[in-house]
């Protein structure tokens, strides 16, 4: 059976390689989150006529969502011959900005050798149009399956996933009555199952101060040297406690089983000039400083912990510095999440992994999180896995690329998992 499943993925790789580069040539930026309804509309067109049950949600209110920019969501649905589980592949169809440095067309899709160049090539059009072909060659190999396979495409997961997964989990889409195993094909690699990912709490920083003529800053309160203070204690205090605390989570790269923070933006004083402004300056005492933090923390943290590390050491500054005063904005926080290593999501994708490629799977955490987080928190499914063929160093990296062998390894893999979760 396992051998003609496979022959008939490799068979179709030329229609993977037009299917891949249909996919990027839909540019789906986001911010702004642009042409979701088309990119949704085409995967349509492609399962409907083989009897899957499409739908098209939209998360209206979503952060983002507007009638220019609406956030279309597809939900494609198959059902089986008989009773069984729903195995769910979500990928989104969102791609992040294009940026500077690339020497191939972003959106152009061009194939030279084995690779596919593209924005959202690897992160990971790639992975859903590997997931259609797995699910396409796995209902034409077993018609009579039992259960009942779904792909959605969703949007906004660049952005937190707000107006995609968040909004279906919501809705209940995630049931753990409706769907039974998830498996999302973000790049993680063909040989690694990803369990989960490690939270993130983001953060804006003020500190505030006293305008005064440039000339006489002892009659002002120069609001980027407090800042200045506190980027001090960070390095001092903060930077070492951060990267002393590791995860027992299997987190890629290295440098990331530690906790991080990053300043995302520093902003004080005088507005940036704008290109061509050939004005000079008036000068000013500035009177307020602002920071932008990505804290990145770990399973073994709390999120209350982690945001009251920089309260103490905000107020240690207050009492400390003359004049010092702050105010401390969240932005946003996601939790955690984990899948056990011996979900059955888990468990079949890794014998599947071995009869697929003949090799043994790695476990691995990703350092960002991904929109497992809301098929957890929200849609409370706990086997949910990310398995998909990009490779994680190339994802929002000028000349993106995706390997057609990996694609069709990873649909191998992909449509194996099928076969050992949804035949008797
Ligand atoms: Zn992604």
């Amino acid at each position: 059976m396992t051998d003609s499943l496979f022959a008939r993925i490799l068979d179709r790789r030329d229609d993977l390689i037009a299917l891949t580069q249909d996919l990027i040539r839909v540019p789906t930026r986001n911010p702004p989150g642009e042409n979701y309804r088309d990119i949704c509309a085409l995967i349509e067109a492609r399962l409907a006529p083989r009897g899957f049950a499409c739908t098209l949600v939209r998360a209206e209110g979503a952060p983002g969502d507007s009638d220019r920019y609406p956030r279309w969501n597809l939900v494609a649905r198959i059902e089986g011959a008989r009773p069984g589980a729903c195995v769910h592949f979500n990928g989104h169809t969102d791609v992040v900005t294009v940026g500077e440095g690339w020497t191939r067309d972003p959106f152009g899709a061009e194939l030279d050798g084995d690779r596919i160049y593209g924005r959202g090539t690897c992160d990971m059009k790639g992975g859903i149009a590997a997931a259609i072909l797995a699910v396409e060659a796995f209902v034409d190999e077993h018609p009579e399956f039992a259960g009942a396979i779904e792909i959605s495409a969703t949007a906004d997961e660049e952005s937190g996933g707000y107006g995609g997964v968040a909004h279906l989990a919501r809705e209940g889409w995630f049931a753990p009555d409706r769907v039974q195993h998830v498996i999302i094909p973000e790049p993680l690699g063909k040989d690694s199952i990803c369990l989960g990912h490690r939270g993130g709490w983001w953060a804006e920083i003020e500190t505030h101060g006293r305008i005064a003529h440039g000339s006489m800053p002892f009659l002002g309160d120069c609001a980027v040297r407090h800042m200045g203070a506190v980027l001090q204690r960070f390095e001092e205090d903060l930077f070492p406690a951060l990267a002393a605390r590791r995860t027992d989570m299997p987190v890629i790269p290295d440098g990331a089983r530690a906790s991080t923070l990053n300043i995302n933006a520093i902003h004080g004083g005088e507005p940036e000039r704008a290109a061509g402004d050939t004005g000079l300056p008036a000068h000013n005492v500035p009177d307020r400083c602002r920071i932008q933090i990505d804290r990145r923390f770990l399973i073994e943290e709390r999120v209350e912990d982690v945001e009251a590390e920089i309260v103490t050491l905000l107020e240690d500054l207050k009492a400390r510095r003359p004049r010092f005063d702050y105010t401390l904005r969240e932005v946003n926080r996601v939790l955690p999440s984990m899948t056990p290593e011996d979900a059955p999501v888990v468990r079949e994708v890794r014998a599947a992994i071995r009869e697929a490629l003949g090799q043994e799977a790695g476990f691995v955490a990703s350092p960002g999180s991904y929109d497992q987080k809301h098929i957890d928190r929200i849609g409370t499914l706990r086997n949910c896995i990310a398995y998909g063929p990009g490779r994680l160093e190339l994802a929002h990296v000028p000349d993106e690329w995706v390997g057609v062998t990996d694609m069709l390894d990873s649909a191998r893999v992909m449509a194996r998992t099928l076969e050992r979760l949804l035949l008797p």
